[in-house]
């Protein structure tokens, strides 16, 4: 690949965790990078910084109440400004050589379809969109001859460990996992915690609705439909592990009982950093690994009875059809009430298991499918929620 010219970027969630992340790397090696579209949610001071920072062609706010605050913000700069999920899909058709798909929830479905359909790279951060939309995407992305590049940093551990061999020798994948800040806390003591402290992980800085994810463990859950669509290996094949130092990110297996495995300090700059320059290195400042100072590592099998997010999603992978979608949304209106402390803890994976056992639409087909199904289990769940509370 020539990196010679300056390769054009995009990315969505520009304002968010991954993607300030992403302009972290790109600082480091600006002259590399022009960058066509940036776009947030509804922060459109945020936004306009970084549109003038990076000197975006154009800056995409999805909510289009703010459409008039960004255009005053950016006001002056050759940067366009645009409003509403259409203006976000039509960016990502731009087609940049490099995309991050770094939206939170199934919001980023769309935009991360078009820049697919585009037939560049796609560095995906985004894994609701992968989890509702799994098969959509991954052939999507085969119809296209779109490059898809893992983000998450287990999914970036096991692509990099994949470049030693062929998923056809793989006899296991092994996704690690830190366990959360709750890792040895008994159902009781879950009972009653609250957003703070769920959102507070032991070894990651990042957005609100992953942490919670992480707390409950559906971020494992989640993460295994993401590794199901992204590596067929079977599912029976990949398996969790609780590694509280998060330092291995996750391991491959072959068939001859060799076992390559990434490691790195927890910093999603690493993997990101590993997307963005791809099949290249660049490098960072991140910190080295010090395994001498870490002294140890420790491993041990998920509690499901304390954590039953992972059971959950790893049967709705083997219903299939609508499941793997209706856990996805009514996870993410379950975290999003629990942040509000509309629910309690404990409470987000046990709404999630009944709206999955009251809802069976039909096996989606196509977007709309996917989108009726998410918007149907979003208002089941609200209203689910709000009986729960009277
Ligand atoms: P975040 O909440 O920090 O940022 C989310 C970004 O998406 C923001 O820019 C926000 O403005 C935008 N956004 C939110 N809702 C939107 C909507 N409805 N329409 C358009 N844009 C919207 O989240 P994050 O932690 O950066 O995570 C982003 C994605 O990456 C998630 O899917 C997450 O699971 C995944 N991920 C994150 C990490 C991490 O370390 N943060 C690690 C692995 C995977
Ligand atoms: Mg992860």
């Amino acid at each position: 690949m020539n990196h010679a010219s300056p390769r054009t970027i995009s990315i969505f969630g520009a304002t968010g965790s991954v993607g300030t992340s992403t302009l972290d790397l790109v600082r480091l090696e600006r002259d590399k990078y022009r960058i066509l579209a940036l776009t947030a949610n509804s922060n459109a001071e945020e936004l306009a910084k970084l549109a003038i920072e990076f000197d975006a062609e154009i800056a995409v706010i999805a909510d289009s109440n703010q459409y008039e605050a960004l255009k005053n913000l950016l006001t002056g700069t050759k940067t366009e400004v645009a409003a509403g999920p259409e203006r976000l899909v039509d960016a990502a058709a731009l087609g940049a050589d490099w995309t991050m798909a770094a939206i939170v929830g199934c919001a980023g479905l769309p935009p991360t379809l078009a820049a697919l359909k585009c037939g560049k790279t796609v560095a995906l951060a985004n894994k609701e969109a992968l989890v509702s939309a799994g098969a959509l995407m991954m052939a999507q992305a085969r119809a296209a001859g779109a490059t898809l590049l893992p983000v998450d940093s287990e999914h970036n551990a096991i692509f990099q460990s994949l470049q030693g061999g062929r998923v056809d020798q793989v006899r296991k994948i092994t996704l690690t996992a830190s366990g959360g800040p709750f890792r040895t806390w008994s159902r009781e003591q879950m009972a009653s915690v609250t957003p703070e402290q769920a959102v507070a992980h032991p070894n990651w800085d990042m957005g609100a609705k992953i942490s919670v994810d992480s707390a409950t463990m559906m971020n494992k859950g989640l993460e295994l439909i993401e590794a199901h669509h992204l590596f067929p290996v079977g599912l029976e094949n990949i398996d969790i592990l609780v590694h509280p130092q998060s330092v291995i990110h996750s391991m491959v297996e072959y068939k001859d009982r060799s076992t390559l495995a990434q490691l790195g300090s927890p910093d999603m700059r690493i993997p990101i950093a590993s997307a963005l320059a791809w099949p290249e290195r660049m490098t960072t400042d991140c910190l080295p690994l010090d395994l001498a100072k870490i002294t140890r590592l420790d491993f041990e099998t998920p509690d499901h009875d304390r954590f039953p997010a992972i059971k959950l999603s790893r049967d709705a992978i083997e219903a299939g059809g609508a499941v793997p979608a209706i856990l996805n949304a009514a996870n993410e209106i379950a975290v999003a009430a629990f942040l509000k402390e509309d629910v309690q803890f404990l409470e987000i994976t046990e709404i999630v298991s009944r709206i999955i056992d009251s809802y069976s639409p039909p096996v989606p087909n196509d977007l709309v499918d996917i989108f009726g199904i998410d918007r149907e289990v979003r208002e089941r769940t609200a209203t689910m929620i709000e009986d729960v509370r009277v």
